[in-house]
């Protein structure tokens, strides 16, 4: 069965006292033990955050982010074992964020990618058109090369650990979310896409967020599509009862 996920995305949000008092007010609102919380908190939290978890199943850590080497003289970077080794579990990649702003590649994701599962990290691996795409009508297309030209060189073992979210670039801070019927259509399609390459028992179990101003108002009819597993919220996740709400909107 496939995993009910809420990650929270804080971006460069929160210092460390603050983001540890978000994690105990979250603690303590009491969400649902079945859906799994992800934190995908700054790096120099990471540490302060595993500790707060660490005896709570529906809880974890995740990355933002990681260098795509293994180690080096690398000032000021951050490795995949380097975050594996704090406890932290998962990691986003392929966030648009990322891949605008600091121009990361196709190539340069792939090798991310790889060096996160060689270092025992889940990722969730962000996929997403722009408006220009989805106004034009190209965005299953632009959707299903992101698929293959990122993650389709995996090993059926190594895609299987992987979490998908599909984040419209539009939808991403922009208070503009999918509608229910485009969050299906695009879950859908990658479900299918994922069933031709690897096959039925891998296309089922994976879980597929869906990312781009989630909140606790709309939260309830995204997770209600078949195909949609949960999400990647940003700027509703700071916020205690925001998070808890999208949380329990299962
Ligand atoms: C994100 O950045 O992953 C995101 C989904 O942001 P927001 O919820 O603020 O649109």
């Amino acid at each position: 069965m496939r995993r009910k996920i809420v990650a929270g995305n804080w971006k460069m949000n929160k210092n460390l006292e603050q983001g540890m008092n978000l994690i105990d007010e979250i603690i303590k609102l009491n969400s649902s033990e079945n859906v799994l919380k992800i934190f995908a908190t700054p790096f120099i939290h990471i540490t302060s955050a595993v500790e707060k978890i660490k005896d709570k199943k529906d809880f974890a850590i995740a990355a933002q982010n990681c260098h795509h080497m293994e180690s080096g003289a690398y000032t000021g970077e951050v490795s995949a074992s380097m975050v594996r080794s704090s406890g932290t579990e998962y990691i986003i990649i392929g966030h648009s964020e990322r891949r605008s702003y600091f121009n990361e590649t196709t190539p340069l994701l792939v090798q991310k990618l790889n060096i996160a599962l060689a270092n025992d990290l889940i990722p969730i691996f962000c996929v997403g058109e722009n408006l220009e795409d989805r106004n034009n009508n190209n965005h299953l297309e632009v959707i299903r090369q992101q698929l293959k030209d990122a993650l389709y060189h995996l090993s059926p073992a190594d895609f299987s650990k992987l979490i998908i979210a599909y984040e419209p670039i539009w939808a991403i801070g922009t208070g503009v979310t999918a509608t229910t019927h485009q969050a299906q259509g695009m879950h859908n399609f990658i479900r299918s896409e994922i069933n031709k390459k690897y096959g039925k028992e891998i296309s089922e179990n994976i879980s597929i967020l869906y990312g781009g101003s989630c909140n606790a108002e709309n939260a309830k009819e995204l997770f209600a599509c078949l195909d949609v597993d949960g999400g990647l919220v940003g700027g509703a996740s700071l916020k205690a009862n925001d998070f808890t709400a999208i949380a329990n909107s299962f």
